[in-house]
Order: C-alpha cells, then sequence, then structure tokens
C-alpha cells in the first residue's frame, strides 16, 4: 500500500502526526526518533512512552550525530521489550541495522522499522552554528555544506522497512509505503488522505537524485583513488591519524566487544621497542595506524553502508569515510554484495564461493 498522508502539512509535521496516531490506536508503546535535547541546539536519538512528547522531536533535522542502529542494538541485543517499539531510521542506519541483523546484535522482534527519505546531513557543528530557537532544515543549508560522504549516497530511500515515509516525489505531506505484511496491517489504521496508484513522480524524483550523487561520487571517488594509491599515498592521507580509533567507536557495523587491535596482540614491551629502533634507527610513534585502518577495511568493508560517521568522528578530519565509500563500494561491487539490501543475504565473510575471481586466475580446487 502506497499512498499520501496529512498533505497539509510539512513533513515533520505529518511525521508527528503519522507517529500520533501510531501511539493513539495503541500500535505502538514506544517509539525511537531524533529529538532536540532539552534546552540546547543539539539533535540525538530519543525514546519516547507517549506522543506527549512529539513536539521535541525533529524526524527530518539533516544531522546524524551518531547512527541509530547502535541505539536499537542497544535496545534489543540482549532480550526484545515486550511492547512493539517503532524507530525511525535514515536509509543508511537502516542498512546499518540490517547488517547487524544478520552479525545478530539486533533483533527485529517486537520493532516497528520506520524508515524515511534522506537529503543528507551536515555535520553537528554546522548545525549547531545555524540553529537558534528554530532549528534549520535541509534547505538552509548550500549544497557544499552537505556532508560528502551524503552527497555521494546511492541510497535516498532505505531498502528494507516495515514503512517507508518518503519525501522525494510527495507534494505536501509524506507518502507512507507499506514494505512488509506488518506495514500493510499497521497502515490500515492510518487515515490516509489517498491511496498513490501512479508513483512516476516519486520514481522520478528518486531517480534524479540518484544520478546527481553518482555523478558526484565518480567524480570525487576517481580523484580519491589517484590521491590514495600505492603505499606512499595511504602513509600520506593517514599522515595526521593520531591512532585515536574515534572512527572505529563511532562506526555502525565494527561491533566486537573487544577490538583485534585494542588487543594484547598490540602490546609490546619496552625491548621490542628498543629493537625497532635499534633496527631503523628512528621509529615513528604511534606506529600501527596505517595496519589498523587495513586491518578494518578487511574486516567490515563487505557490511559498510557508507554512512561517514567514522569521518565525521575524525578529530584531525582526515576523509576516512570517503575512503572507506571508495573500498567498499568497489569491493561489493566486484562480489555483488549490498551492504544493508536484504535480511535474507548470506553474512560475506561467512560465506565461501567456489568461483570467484575466475577472471583473475582463481580456479576451483
Ligand atoms: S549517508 Fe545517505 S542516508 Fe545517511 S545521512 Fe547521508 S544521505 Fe542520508
Ligand atoms: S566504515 Fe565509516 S562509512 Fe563505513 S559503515 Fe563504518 S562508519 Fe560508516
Ligand atoms: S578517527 Fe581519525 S585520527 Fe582517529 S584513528 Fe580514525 S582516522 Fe585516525
Amino acid at each position: 500500500m502506497v499512498g499520501i498522508y496529512a498533505k497539509d502539512l510539512n513533513p515533520r509535521e505529518a511525521t508527528r502526526e503519522f507517529f500520533a496516531e501510531l501511539f493513539g490506536a495503541n500500535l505502538i508503546a514506544s517509539a525511537l526518533l531524533p529529538a532536540r535535547k532539552s534546552g540546547l541546539n543539539q539533535i540525538f536519538p530519543a525514546l519516547l512512552s507517549s506522543k506527549d512528547s512529539l513536539d521535541e522531536t525533529f524526524p527530518f533535522a539533516p544531522v546524524m550525530p551518531l547512527s541509530t542502529a547502535v541505539q536499537l542494538s542497544k535496545i534489543t541485543r540482549f532480550a526484545n521489550p515486550t511492547n512493539t517499539v517503532a524507530v525511525l531510521l535514515r536509509p543508511c542506519e537502516s542498512r546499518a541495522a540490517v547488517e547487524l541483523v544478520k552479525l545478530r546484535q539486533i533483533s527485529l522482534d517486537n520493532v516497528l522499522l520506520i524508515t524515511r527519505d534522506c537529503p543528507g546531513t551536515v555535520e553537528p557543528e554546522t548545525f549547531e552554528e545555524k540553529a537558534s530557537d528554530t532549528l534549520p532544515g535541509f534547505s538552509d543549508f548550500t549544497e557544499e555544506q552537505i556532508r560528502p560522504v551524503c552527497r555521494m549516497c546511492e541510497h535516498p530511500t532505505a531498502p528494507v522497512a516495515d514503512i517507508n515515509i518518503g519525501t522525494f516525489g510527495a507534494d505536501g505531506g509524506i507518502i507512507l509505503e507499506a514494505k512488509t505484511d506488518k506495514g500493510e496491517e499497521i497502515l490500515k489504521h492510518i487515515a490516509l488522505d489517498a491511496e498513490l496508484s501512479d508513483t512516476s513522480a516519486r520514481e522520478s524524483a528518486l531517480k534524479s537524485e540518484a544520478e546527481k550523487r553518482t555523478a558526484f561520487m565518480e567524480k570525487n571517488l576517481a580523484e580519491l583513488k589517484k590521491e590514495v594509491a600505492g603505499i606512499e599515498g595511504l602513509v600520506k592521507f593517514f599522515a595526521k591519524c593520531v591512532d585515536c580509533h574515534n572512527c572505529r567507536t563511532m562506526c555502525p557495523v565494527c561491533y566486537c566487544n573487544e577490538c583485534f587491535f585494542d588487543s594484547a596482540t598490540f602490546h609490546f614491551e619496552g625491548p621490542r621497542y628498543e629493537e625497532w629502533t635499534q633496527r631503523r634507527g628512528i621509529l615513528a610513534m604511534p606506529r600501527d595506524e596505517i595496519l589498523f585502518h587495513l586491518g578494518r577495511m578487511n574486516h567490515i568493508g563487505l557490511s559498510c553502508v557508507a554512512c561517514g560517521m567514522c569521518e565525521q568522528a575524525c578529530p584531525h578530519d582526515i576523509r576516512v569515510g570517503q575512503l572507506f565509500t571508495l573500498i567498499s563500494t568497489t569491493a561489493q561491487k566486484e562480489l555483488d554484495i549490498h551492504a544493508g539490501r536484504s535480511l535474507t543475504d548470506p553474512l560475506p565473510l561467512a560465506t565461501f564461493r567456489e568461483d570467484e575471481f575466475t577472471e583473475m586466475g582463481e580456479e576451483k580446487v
């Protein structure tokens, strides 16, 4: 089912109204939505127990301080909520959630997965600078202020959801689309203004957005590829890296309780440092940052959803999210894997195909 909802309201108000209806009809017991931190100009996910707090929510705030997929993991990883919780996710958050379901870090039992179209986000500092009593919307920012990973994000709408809230192609209000049986069942209780039999305006808006982003992506990543070519390029790219691991901490698909790069494997005694220094004459410290990034690419490249949380968290503005986007999209395309595309896709690192890369000389044994 696809329909227009609250056509006289803007997307923010229409989405609040939709969630109010979900609460009012007892279809959900709680909801996880972006909300304004009390008295501040910052937006963080917040868990609401009733429609009374919906005025504090900003479902379309163009800023993403963290991936809500990680918060959904916190809520469901050890035991699911007893009653239905609705969670509103951007496409990259939904795709990260799909990967975390496959990695058994999220369970969708008692979760109503609602996604919304995303035109992009700005850095939290850029958002805060523009905010006053009224919080800024996407149109308050220039194209250049939108995060580069968003400008090349191939997913303006989410592949997996129970219900998607569409804004591309909407002419007032929002477009509600049921994408699962659960979503269909819920929408039967919602007062749509009209069912949408012709979705061509939406499809054409999504297509032109995707084309614009692909053009930017191709240009940007081609330049980046040249820049990081060879070990010298990579060393230069990460020259300012202080090995703080913030990029890993904020990555929604880096989920291990103990990271290999924090393990005893990387704890060395003084004599080892002396030995290395004697051998080389000079030892740059910290000494494992390139290995850390290569290891992380190896570990999560096939689950990377190109959200750019890593880049946003970097204290030295290293374009680590763009680099991971370059590596992960290339690797995923080569292997016909699309992180976050489907809950039923197998986990890449747990799957063995005998007939990969035959064009490179790999042979079945
Ligand atoms: S990466 Fe894509 S889905 Fe995520 S915030 Fe940017 S545009 Fe939106
Ligand atoms: S590596 Fe960076 S871009 Fe990829 S999923 Fe993790 S945080 Fe997002
Ligand atoms: S956040 Fe930046 S400085 Fe810290 S480890 Fe990652 S790339 Fe290096």
